[in-house]
């Protein structure tokens, strides 16, 4: 990582999580939060509590849910230098409900509101100019200003010979256009590594089977293949045929959110201060497993020393691959 911090765009918002399972939001009910979201600043929050460099680029509005996230975010070692705050839009938010069988329902205000706010300023820029790594949620491609960002610094952090991660992060609240579906088809093709959970494998690949999926995309230029399995742990895929399984740590799950957040920006993070595969997996698998026991999408985000520990008291979860 001496090459400059890793940067991720896009949605900095708080959630509101209903502390019932149900359908949805039409009725009255109990909610806690605001907790700081978003899925990039997620990432880029577990980035720094891990102990790499890490900024974050995005907007928040003048209010005390922007300055929840800006707190954090800083308290976490991530530069916020490049995130704007907005003087008349509200900070973005995201109210989620879990269903019975582990589903999630989400009511969103990203679009308008301050998250969608920003674009290619001065300190954007500076910041592209000496970053190192590049981490894209495919969550953000649904804002045009998030694609501009990212457009604009690929060529930059490429330049000067950063690498770039590709997280698909699809929701299907969040609806993505013809433009952020050709961003995407470029970043699956130049990517180092791409962080797909269930199955976003099949559907950046347009194909069938998980083999065939890998094949493609690893044929197609993507560098190496990290999948999440959720409680069956995660696998790790090169372009030479090598893999690497990890087993998930066994925990009591109490809110997923997050979780595939934590593990990219351990992973990521882990591999950029130079572990090896192995050892990076087991970090992310420990990163998501430690951030589900806890209450919050970023609440949960550990400190290495915290992993440490975690995997030291953690027993592993049975299964096989
Ligand atoms: P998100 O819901 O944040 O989008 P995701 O779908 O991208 O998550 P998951 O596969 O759900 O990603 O979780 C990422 C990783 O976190 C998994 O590979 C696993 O290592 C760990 N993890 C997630 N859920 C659990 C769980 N219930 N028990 C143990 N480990 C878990
Ligand atoms: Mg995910």
């Amino acid at each position: 990582d001496a090459l400059g911090p890793t940067i991720c765009v896009g949605e900095i918002l708080v959630e509101i999580v209903a502390t019932t399972v149900g359908d949805g939001f039409t009725d009255a009910q109990p909610l806690v939060g605001p907790y700081p979201s978003g899925a990039p600043a997620i990432f880029i929050d577990q980035c720094g509590r891990f102990g790499g460099a890490a900024a974050m680029i995005g907007a928040v509005g003048d209010d005390d849910f922007g300055r929840v996230n800006l707190d954090r975010l800083k308290r976490d070692g991530v530069d916020v230098s490049a995130i704007a705050v907005d003087p008349d839009w509200p900070t973005g938010s995201a109210f989620v409900r879990y269903r019975a069988d582990g589903s999630r329902d989400f009511v969103y205000n990203i679009a308008t509101s301050a998250a969608a706010r920003f674009g290619w300023t001065a300190e954007v820029e500076a910041l592209a100019r000496r970053a190192g790594h590049l981490h894209v949620m495919g969550s953000a491609l649904s804002m045009p200003e998030a694609r501009e960002v990212i457009a604009r610094a690929l060529p930059i952090v490429r330049a000067r010979g950063g690498t770039v991660s590709l997280d698909p992060n699809l929701r299907k609240e969040l609806r993505q256009g013809a433009e952020a579906g050709q961003l995407f088809a470029t970043l699956l093709s130049e990517c180092d590594l791409l962080l797909p959970s269930g199955e976003e494998l099949e559907l950046a690949a347009g194909t069938d089977g998980e083999a065939r999926a890998v094949g493609t995309l690893l044929t197609g230029g993507c560098g190496e293949i990290v999948l999440k399995r959720g409680a069956a742990g995660a696998s790790a895929f090169a372009p030479d045929g090598s893999r690497v399984d990890a087993l998930a740590f066994e925990v009591e799950e109490l809110d997923p959110t997050g979780a595939g957040d934590c593990f990219g920006g351990a992973y990521v993070t882990a591999r950029r201060l130079g572990l090896p595969t192995e050892a990076a997996l087991t970090y992310a698998c420990a990163a998501g497993a430690r951030n589900v026991t806890v209450r919050g999408p970023m609440e949960g985000a550990a400190t290495r020393a915290e992993l440490d520990a975690f995997i030291a008291a953690t027993p592993r979860a049975p299964g096989a691959f």
